[in-house]
């Protein structure tokens, strides 16, 4: 019996370690007549892919300037402002263009650009009133709404003092920004916005991957690719707002505040 098991542990030991060894077909002579190794060794050509080439663009003369590939938004015209904006009725924007900005006018509503878009980079300048007035979430309020549901906070923070998840750059009462970038009231301000589009599976309420967003505040990164939990809602949990949607415009909010943007354009990824 005790022979019996010894050999029986010897025989799978001996099984085992057959198991482990590399199996290799035997070579074979090649058309040269050297023998081939099986599998072939790779070499680095076979990781590197060449078509089709990657797309030529001309990048703008400055990081704020618009690359070729962009779709302009506003550039101080009127021309543009007509061509590619409307109010939320789809009627002309009551806004006012002022020296090259395009302000906003108390009361009369959002607007928002007539083309739609899913996901893309942005580019977007503002700038809050030098004549400092208000305070908290009254002050140089306004906010840059992506596909017309998700707001990136415009806000005059400087000095300011709001709930963290509402001043400039958060997506309002989802993410604060990582740190407070804000220029001087009255000083142009960029952001840089990445976004990717929510997808949605069959279920009409539920995100299948959710609307993510990256925002830079003057070349400072402080939205990291967060991961937005629902529409924009003031009051309400944002979960129980999400709906099946397609395309969207860019929406300027008017909260009361005369203000300014400039030099608006977009990327569409
Ligand atoms: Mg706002």
């Amino acid at each position: 019996m005790k022979i019996t098991l010894i050999t029986g542990i010897a025989f799978l030991t001996a099984a085992l370690c057959y198991a482990q060894q590399p199996q290799q077909r035997p070579a074979t002579p090649g058309a040269s007549g050297q023998k081939q190794e099986y599998p072939a060794r790779m070499t680095p050509q076979m990781t590197e892919i060449m078509e089709p080439e990657v797309k030529v663009i001309i990048p703008g003369d400055q990081p704020e300037m618009p690359p070729s590939d962009a779709i302009i938004l506003l550039d101080g015209t009127a021309e543009i402002i007509n061509l590619e904006w409307e109010d939320s009725q789809g009627n002309p924007t009551k806004w006012i263009l002022q020296d090259g900005a395009l302000v906003c006018v108390k009361g009369s509503g959002a607007i928002r650009t007539k083309r739609k878009f899913n996901d893309f980079q942005l580019h977007i300048e503002w700038r809050a009133p030098a004549e400092v007035s208000g305070e908290g979430q009254g002050r140089g309020n306004s906010g840059v709404y992506l596909q017309g549901l998700y707001e990136v906070q415009v806000l005059d923070s400087y000095n300011n003092k709001t709930y963290r998840n509402g001043q400039a750059g958060s997506l309002y009462k989802q993410y604060a920004p990582l740190v407070n970038a804000c220029r001087k009231p009255g000083e142009w301000q960029s952001y840089d916005i990445i976004y990717t589009a929510p997808r949605f599976a069959s279920d009409t309420t539920t995100y299948f991957t959710p609307p993510r967003v990256t925002v830079l505040h003057n070349g400072v990164l402080i939205q990291n690719n967060v991961s937005l939990r629902g529409p924009t809602l003031y009051i309400g949990m944002p979960e129980y707002s999400v709906k099946n949607h397609g395309d969207g415009p860019l929406e300027l909010q008017d909260h009361g505040n005369p203000v300014g943007y400039r030099n608006i354009w977009i990327r569409e990824l």
